[in-house]
């Protein structure tokens, strides 16, 4: 069925209260292990519907932020979400306190029970308000966002259309493109300012309420990570500094030079090759050559990208009041996945049919998975490593995007040294943000300072040449995630982790990689990400060390590669 045909119900706040609260009863009373099985299938059923009816209405809300009545259903969700939370809560109490625990393990799985007891430790019936009120700080944010006009070159345009601009290979035009989305961010920064604070402090505040020190112990339970703690996580931050923010930085500093850069601004880091960003193939031949691809990696992922376009289940043109990123949803009760994104023309627009399309092939992989309703795939950073990977996997398939003579080649050659750049500003918002959730008292001009002292750190080569915004240190307020989901960031560099070694595996062997990408990708939901990076025998990145050969062997590829 087209997604677009796809039925739409609200399930109410009585519905699930009266439906859940069954459940509960149902778990306490059990005598057994079975009667605790069946009332997780009566779990199953409600919260699927649940999240279908959350996520259809969702999606077309973010298609269209300003109609009225899914606006309205989001605004019903987001109102009775952190109630039905807290029921869902009590459900997971009731069966990690049941006394068929140990039994439950084996029947069921070790990570669904780790992960229900992170989802214990990150909610609690005494922050309910709070979560009201986060939720509402959030979408208000989100709104803000979406309905951002910057003006450029005597045109409004919504933000993915101006950051076109941001890839040109004129400097002059990509310098007006920074000063354009500086300027406006900067009319809106007492409100951008105003929103953070509140969030921090309603985070906090739920924090200490639940006997945390600050939000970044319930930030890392909300995330449920499961295999690693903030200490691991700073290890690996450290390795970022030490053993990649060097190799970037000369590559980065060695290729301006090349294109005729003498001091290198912020406007020029999505500038990579001398003609520019390579320039796709339309929509339409886009899609018909990502058939292409996927029919030659195999049946199943032939039949997955056939299903999505035979039932439209993608949006990716750009229009006033449209959701400015991207994502990729799915629609449980319908076992249907949906992707979102804003094409513009760039290279940018090839990354919804090679990343997004990882995120969808996982979804439609593992919908029979029997965790896959409680787990999802296991976690952020899994999910991206789906996506990221899947980005160097379409590398042999690139010139049917890229008809241009050259332009593939670019394209890869830009794909190794962005995802390379990535990992100092992935870790940079992460640190950020432990810093500002430690120091929940900072002034919005001290997290500005906070983020140009992080920015000398992890972006050395960039100077910021007093631009509107960027040059007081504001630039992260353009960052949706730090405002959305605290903590969710590192996920995206983890996952680069994955994909930059899936990448070097394929040089040697491409088969053998794409077998053990599959066979990741096939375990989601069953082990952590630590488990699964071993399945495929990837290097864990939170050891000491333990990415230095991956940085000069990229470095290396790099070098060998420019055009
Ligand atoms: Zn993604």
């Amino acid at each position: 069925m087209k997604v677009s045909e796809l039925p739409y119900r609200r399930v109410t706040r009585e519905e699930m209260t009266e439906g859940l609260q069954r459940v509960i009863g149902r778990v306490k009373a059990a005598q057994s292990v079975e009667e605790i099985l069946a009332a997780r299938a009566e779990y199953l059923s409600l919260t699927t519907e649940y999240a279908t009816a959350q996520s259809l209405s969702y999606m077309r809300y973010t298609i269209n932020t300003v109609d009225p009545f899914y606006l309205a259903e989001k605004d019903y969700y987001d109102e009775i979400g952190p109630e039905v939370e807290n029921l869902a809560l009590q459900y997971t109490s009731a069966v990690l306190d049941s006394p068929f625990r140990k039994e439950l393990e084996t029947v069921l799985s070790p990570i669904l029970l780790r992960s229900m007891e992170l989802q214990r430790r990150s909610m609690s019936p005494e922050i309910i308000d709070d979560m009201v009120e986060e939720n509402k700080l959030v979408s208000e944010y989100a709104q803000l966002m979406a309905g951002m006009l910057f003006p450029f070159r005597g045109e409004q345009l919504p933000r993915p259309m101006l950051m076109k601009y941001a890839r040109s290979a004129d400097r002059a035009t990509r310098r007006a493109c920074y000063e354009a989305l500086g300027t406006t961010l900067e009319a809106h920064s007492a409100q951008l300012d105003d929103l953070f604070d509140r969030l921090v402090h309603v985070r906090d505040r739920m924090a200490k309420k639940m006997g945390y020190e600050n939000f970044i112990e319930l930030g890392y339970c909300r995330m449920e990570r499961m295999c690693y703690d903030a200490q691991a996580v700073q290890t690996f931050r450290e390795n970022i500094v030490r053993d990649i923010v060097p190799v970037v930085s000369r590559l980065r500093l060695e290729n301006a030079k090349r294109l005729g850069i003498d001091t290198f601004r912020l406007y020029d880091n999505e500038f990579f090759t001398p003609g520019g960003d390579p320039t796709p193939c339309g929509k339409d031949d886009l899609f018909a050559a990502a058939q292409k691809m996927y029919d030659a990696m195999g049946d199943v992922p032939g039949a997955f990208f056939r299903m999505m376009c035979e039932n439209e289940a993608f949006d990716v043109e750009s229009r006033p009041n449209k959701w400015g990123g991207g994502y990729c949803t799915e629609f449980p009760k319908f076992r249907q996945p949906f992707i979102l994104a804003n094409f513009n023309g760039t290279s940018g627009d090839v990354d919804v049919v090679t990343h997004e399309a990882g995120h969808a092939l996982n979804a439609y992989l593992i919908a029979d998975n029997r965790f896959a309703l409680e787990l999802g795939c296991g976690g952020m950073e899994t999910a991206e490593t789906h996506s990221m990977s899947m980005e160097f996997f379409a590398w042999p398939y690139l010139d049917a995007f890229f008809p241009k003579a050259g332009d593939a080649e670019r394209y890869r050659f830009q794909h190794a040294l962005d995802a390379l750049s990535f990992l100092p500003y992935g870790t940079m918002v992460d640190e950020f943000q432990h810093r500002v959730y430690a120091e929940p008292g900072l002034t919005p001009a001290e997290r500005n300072a906070v983020w140009l002292e992080l920015e000398h750190k992890y972006r050395p080569w960039i100077d910021f040449d007093a631009l509107p915004f960027y040059g007081r240190g504001a630039g992260w307020q353009r960052q949706l995630h730090i405002y959305e989901c605290p903590f969710y960031y590192i996920d995206y560099c983890l996952s680069t982790m994955a994909a930059l070694q899936f990448f070097l595996l394929s040089l040697k062997d491409h088969k053998d990689a794409w077998e053990r990408y599959l066979k990741l990708v096939r375990r989601a939901g069953l082990a952590s990400y630590t488990e699964l990076m071993q399945t495929a025998g990837l290097k864990v990145p939170f050891e000491d060390g333990s990415i230095k050969a991956i940085a000069q062997q990229m470095g290396q590829w790099i070098a060998e590669h420019q055009v």
